[in-house]
């Protein structure tokens, strides 16, 4: 799978939460034939099952990744403009004059209007807009606008992957589907080598709403380990080294109680696989991802938090650098191959070496 041409196309695919479809059906297709089963649960979470060579019954490991993205929803239609709500953490300083695809009756190319600063009161000129004053346009007439657009339809960013540079990619909802096309290269990466556990990659859906999809496939599937792969924020342009990593200087791993301390020991050893160091991001509580939601799953799930930098969270042009994704994929990798017999004593807390 060559991954530049892949992310291109899990980015540009719509999908925002509760909308996944069109991006669950690209890692369908990619992850045909690099699964020995692979099923789509009630809330829409892809998973695919690949099988391990140990004797029954056999731990398994769970590996998730969100595939929903933030964007709009249509609350009222005035005049064939559109008024619309913001589906997760959207940023309204990131709106104006976005061109956008309105998904009513049919795709409708549309942008985020916005009005003359000539028209504007002196005093609101240098003032961003909520996104409730905010209108969407098609350009097409009112009464056809009625025809075409329901009330609750969703709105996402038309936005064109980009490569800057030979590594670095720019498009939007990096935020996650650097981490979905990462499944797709574990599961590819897997086919060549000989792992003892079973391995579950789940492609899960409403992250950005309240962390759905994690839940309930943390429930469902009740793996023995959980690995979250996600993004943080990359470091420049007002990010500190307090807040973030270095863009292309490799992954991240939550430190905190969303991370068991057992794991974190595990994976760390494994960090002769991504020639850098693996970067250590305290969390004091929820890390905001679905690992918050998975570890309280049942009776507990012993989890951990990967993840990839990337520059301008929530918005069209997320920017990532592809080498991060290989990193992350190769540290998970050779972690599973490490999955044993033992790891689960030495998983417990009691555990003495
Ligand atoms: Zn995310």
């Amino acid at each position: 799978m060559n991954l530049t041409q892949h992310l291109i196309a899990l980015s540009e695919a719509p999908g925002i939460s509760g909308y996944e479809g069109p991006v669950r059906a690209i890692l369908q297709a990619a992850w045909e034939g690099l699964a020995d089963e692979m099923s789509v649960d009630r809330l829409g979470t892809l998973v695919a099952t690949k099988v391990g060579s140990g004797t029954e019954p056999r731990p398994r490991i769970l590996v998730t990744a969100h595939m929903d993205e933030i964007g709009l929803m249509v609350k009222a239609i005035e005049d064939g403009f559109l008024h619309v709500t913001g589906v997760g953490g959207v940023d309204p300083r990131v709106l104006p004059n976005q061109p956008v695809i309105v998904h009513g009756e049919r795709p409708l190319p549309a942008l985020i209007a916005t009005r003359p600063p000539h028209v504007l009161p002196k005093d609101q000129r240098d003032k961003h807009q909520y996104i409730s004053q905010l209108r969407v346009d098609t350009g097409l007439p009112a009464r056809e606008v009625e025809k075409l657009v329901r009330i609750g339809d969703p709105v996402t960013f038309d936005q064109k992957a980009v490569m800057l540079g030979d590594d670095i990619l720019s498009g939007k909802s990096l935020d996650n589907r650097a981490s979905c096309a990462a499944l797709t290269l574990i599961l590819e990466a897997l086919q060549t080598r000989s792992h003892q556990w079973d391995v579950l990659c789940a492609a899960t859906v409403m992250e950005e709403v309240e962390l759905q999809g994690g839940e309930t496939i943390g429930w469902h599937t009740q793996p023995d380990i959980a690995l979250v792969l996600d993004t943080t924020f990359a470091t420049g342009n007002g990010v500190g080294e307090d807040e973030g990593f270095k863009l292309g200087d490799g992954p991240a791993i939550i430190v905190g109680p969303n991370t068991h301390p057992r794991l974190l020991d595990m994976i760390r050893c494994e960090t002769d696989a991504i020639e850098c160091s693996l970067h250590m991001e305290p969390a004091a509580g929820t890390s905001g991802t679905e690992g918050w939601a998975i570890q309280i799953s049942r009776d507990g799930i012993p989890t951990a938090v990967l993840d990839v930098p990337i520059r301008n969270m929530h918005s069209p042009v997320e920017v990532v650098a592809l080498k991060d994704i290989e990193r992350l994929v190769r540290l998970v990798v050779e972690f599973i191959m490490g999955l044993d017999d033992e790891t689960l004593d030495k998983l417990s807390l009691d555990y003495e070496e």
